[in-house]
């Protein structure tokens, strides 16, 4: 028996009858066996779905019983046999084995996912295995879509793809959220007590990972008029929360000659986009997570994209929280950021839907945010979701050269720092837009899964990190 790809169906292809009636080969990892006196069965899964292969080894299965012995839970496999049509059964096809191989065995007494369900805090300590699961399957899977979905969206609108830096030397957000990269030997210096000297560091300046590639996109926006990223981001930020990741996927699309409405506009077609996308071409995972990670997800995802994204400012949100008579653990007042209990009760109980908030006060809102007129607020739109809150951040940017530099100042960031991205509105400025959204986010509302950790291959966390 040789591995080919031609003479080797992947079970998601079986299962729609490629092969049918033939003699054909899969492999996989054995999920359960289940054996009689005369016939044995075999769940076989490869990754390629949700469902599971069956085997079935009968009396007259030409496999030796050594052989049969070997085939246990988390196995691999090699089979040979005719595909048929399934009798019954929860399945449409079935393989009747006719040899069979053990390629790595998996003794029970020591491979940790046997039959019975596991939390998804021990998966975590086992995440080399937990994508033999079937949820983290899914949501491997799920993450394809959607990544696939991203693309298409943007290549229909006109947008190109740009690859933004991961180091950098400048804060994007001018938080203070960031990883340092240096090859300064830190262990020597801190035993010598001696002062850091940049110019003996790798950049000969203080480096940085990337919290956002936004002011990259703005200058290839400035000039392709429409791009996107779709990269890691990494940010510092202490907040053991369900929502945040050290390392996340962030992807941001920055569009010249457009103000905030259009920002928004796209934003929100983009959202519909991805859920669309999700449903229809991820619908056996899909199924899964409605049956068993969060009961009336489709459904609800389906009125989602039937009903209107409200649309209110910051100061009416402010308003509608003072006004509704609920206690808050955090006592809503303008000029404060909204807390996570805050979004909840604008898109679960005001609204029921979707809310984008506009104009927020500057000082909460990064330095690179159109500045209103009022000359509090700032051209800002979150778009808040059920469940999840905050899953897209974004503005219209400042393109005004001396309000830039006065926001820069009054950031208490250095202007000389930022001297290139003055010069985009020196030279032929133009209105322009866009935002961020958080790839785990979404993944995690469209999943209904409830931990950010867990629809992330490898999470880092503030004091985690393996692999
Ligand atoms: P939050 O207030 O929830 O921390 P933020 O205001 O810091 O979010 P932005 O700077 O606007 O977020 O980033 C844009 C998007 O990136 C957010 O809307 C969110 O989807 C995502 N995001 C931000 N921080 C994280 C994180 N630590 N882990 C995962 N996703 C994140
Ligand atoms: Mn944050």
């Amino acid at each position: 028996m040789q591995f080919s790809f031609e003479n080797t169906v992947r079970i998601a292809d079986a299962a729609a009858g490629k092969g049918l009636g033939t003699e054909i080969a899969v492999h996989g990892w054995v999920r359960t066996k289940r054996s009689s006196k005369s016939v044995t069965f075999v769940e076989l899964n490869d990754g390629s779905c949700m469902s599971n292969l069956q085997v079935i080894f009968s009396e007259d299965t030409p496999v030796p019983e050594a052989e049969l012995e070997r085939i246990q839970t988390g196995a691999s496999l090699e089979v040979h046999g005719v595909l048929a049509e399934s009798p019954g059964g929860r399945q449409s096809v079935e393989l009747q084995a006719s040899a069979a191989r053990v390629i790595g065995e998996a003794p029970p007494e020591s491979y940790p996912l046997q039959k019975k369900r596991h939390s998804f805090e021990y998966l975590r300590e086992i995440a080399h295995l937990r994508a033999r699961t079937n949820t983290f399957g899914a949501v491997a899977r799920l993450r394809n879509t959607l990544s696939m979905a991203v693309h298409n969206f943007f290549q229909d609108y006109g947008f190109y793809y740009l690859h933004s830096p991961i180091v950098t030397a400048s804060d994007a957000e001018g938080a203070g959220e960031l990883f340092q990269v240096t090859t300064l030997p830190l262990d020597r210096i801190a035993s010598q007590e001696t002062e850091l000297d940049y110019s003996e560091d790798f950049f000969g300046k203080p480096a940085y990972l990337t919290v956002s590639g936004q002011l990259n996109a703005e200058i290839y926006a400035c000039a392709l008029e429409r791009v996107y990223t779709f990269g890691p981001t990494f940010r510092a930020e202490n907040s053991n929360t369900s929502r945040h990741l050290a390392e996340f996927w962030m992807i941001e699309p920055e569009m010249a000659f457009c103000d905030l409405d259009g920002n928004i506009e796209i934003a929100e077609r983009f959202i519909r986009a991805l859920i669309e996308a999700a449903l229809r071409e991820s619908a056996e995972d899909m199924q899964f997570f409605d049956k068993r990670i969060r009961p009336g997800l489709i459904a609800e995802l389906e009125q989602l994209l039937a009903s209107e994204f409200t649309r209110i400012t910051y100061t009416e949100a402010i308003e509608a929280l003072e006004q509704s008579g609920k206690r808050f653990e955090y006592r809503p007042s303008w000029g404060a950021d909204l807390q996570s209990e805050h979004e909840r009760y604008l898109t679960e109980e005001l609204y029921s839907g979707p809310v984008i908030v506009t104009d927020y006060p500057k000082e909460i809102k990064a330095f690179y945010m159109k500045l209103n007129d009022d000359d509090k607020t700032v051209r800002a739109m979150d778009v808040l979701v059920p469940q999840l809150g905050e899953i897209i951040g974004g503005s219209q940017r400042e393109e005004r050269l001396e309000v830039l530099r006065r926001r820069i100042t009054e950031a208490g960031l250095s202007p000389e720092t930022y001297w290139w991205y003055l010069d985009l509105r020196r030279f032929g400025t133009v209105p322009h837009s866009g935002f961020g959204l958080g790839f785990e986010r979404l993944v995690r509302y469209l999943s209904g899964m409830q931990n950010i950790r867990d629809v992330i291959p490898f999470p880092r966390t503030v004091r985690s990190v393996e692999f």
